[in-house]
């Protein structure tokens, strides 16, 4: 790095100090009493989602899981349970095998190297970094998607981040730019930088305490940069899950298999067909009809495709058990258990106990 870039990376980390002292959030859950455990969870329901959306499901889980030894001892399901909604649940079930983890190995504190937070699960360079700067002062530099926006656009780094040798560039000027001091301070004003004034879409340059070494700004190419990623295209996934109801009301639900969308959270069984359906329930619920009926279809949307839902509705008379007792199980909609849910089949399942379909009185 030359000798001018250098001290244009000095300059920057001196101006965004200096900005948050006045313009950078200060009032966030996880900033006050700032332990390891409390902005690792931060960090972490942060990943893909926005501060607002993470404050309540934050204040939840704290009350909930106040330590990493409450967490670590908590079954899997109380864990999803409280995540229900925030999405992307392999950030849950990480969470909670790292809270195991820090238990069985670092005697229940968080670990003090680098080296062991970067190695438990769900935690990679950028949120280690995130993790020891802000909870403790210490001097790592972090590289998470608003923090590439910021680099990119303010040291005109040409190319995606997807690019190994752009990618380590990247990580390099990250580097570079972390101060010695105030280590904190920074970390947390070069995120907000990017989360509040540097956002993906009409950057707010005015209000921006760097635009005046910015080569974006100064070139008009904050549109241009960071470049993107070639577009995928996206793709729409078709499936049936059914919905068999007991005369008690209760609904048949399924715990998903670990890896995949929705890995470990309770689902309507689902399947590639409406026949695949009709013959499970053929086989596995006694007395319900042999051809379940098509309820109104629910959409989804994930980050690369389109879940179009169509429940079908299958009304089994006698007591029904259950297929697998430790895969499957009757739930209750009118009184709801603490599961983890996916926000679609929570919907569906609101909309059913709300129905004439899970009335027991109704029934024949
Ligand atoms: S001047 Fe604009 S493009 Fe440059 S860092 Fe600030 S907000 Fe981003």
């Amino acid at each position: 790095m030359t000798a001018r870039a250098r001290a244009d990376t000095r300059g920057f980390a001196a101006s965004l100090v200096d900005w948050h002292a006045r313009h950078g959030r200060h009032d966030l859950p996880w900033q006050r009493h700032r332990t390891a455990y409390r902005v690792w969870v931060s960090e972490i329901m942060l990943q893909q989602t926005q501060v607002a959306t993470v404050i309540p499901y934050y204040e939840r889980f704290m009350q909930r899981f106040p330590d990493v030894g409450t967490l670590a001892a908590a079954p899997l399901d109380d864990v999803l349970h409280l995540w229900s909604g925030l999405g992307y649940y392999a950030r849950a079930r990480n969470l909670h095998r790292a809270a195991i983890r820090i238990a069985g190995q670092h005697g229940g504190r968080f670990p003090g190297s680098f080296e062991a937070v970067a190695d438990l699960p769900g935690i990679g360079r950028s949120t280690a970094g995130a993790v020891l700067a802000l909870s403790r002062g210490e001097r790592f530099p972090i590289l998470d998607g608003n923090v590439r926006r910021v680099l990119s656009r303010h040291f005109g780094v040409e190319g995606s981040a997807t690019d190994r040798a752009i990618l380590e560039q990247l990580w390099a000027l990250s580097d570079e730019c972390t101060p010695a001091d105030h280590v904190d301070v920074y970390t947390q004003a070069v995120m907000d930088l990017g989360a509040t004034v540097c956002v993906r879409r009409n950057p707010s340059c005015a209000s921006c305490p760097v635009r005046e070494t910015c080569v974006a700004h100064l070139s008009g190419r904050q549109h241009e940069l960071p470049s993107p990623r070639a577009a995928r295209t996206r793709r729409q996934r078709q499936v049936f899950m059914l919905a068999a109801v007991r005369e008690d009301g209760d609904i048949l639900l399924e715990r998903r298999p670990e890896k995949g969308v929705w890995g470990g959270l309770w689902c309507l069984p689902e399947f590639a067909s409406a026949a695949a359906a009709g013959y499970y329930v053929r086989r596995m619920l006694q007395g319900a009809p042999a051809r379940p009926v098509p309820l109104e279809t629910v959409e989804h949307a994930f980050t690369h495709f389109d879940l179009i839902i169509t429940p079908l509705l299958a009304h089994c008379s006698g007591s029904a058990e259950v297929p697998d007792p430790a895969q499957t199980r009757w739930y209750r909609a009118r009184e709801p258990a603490r599961l983890g849910l996916p926000a679609p089949i929570r919907l569906l399942l609101d909309r059913l106990a709300g129905t004439a379909a899970v009335q027991p009185q109704l029934f024949d």
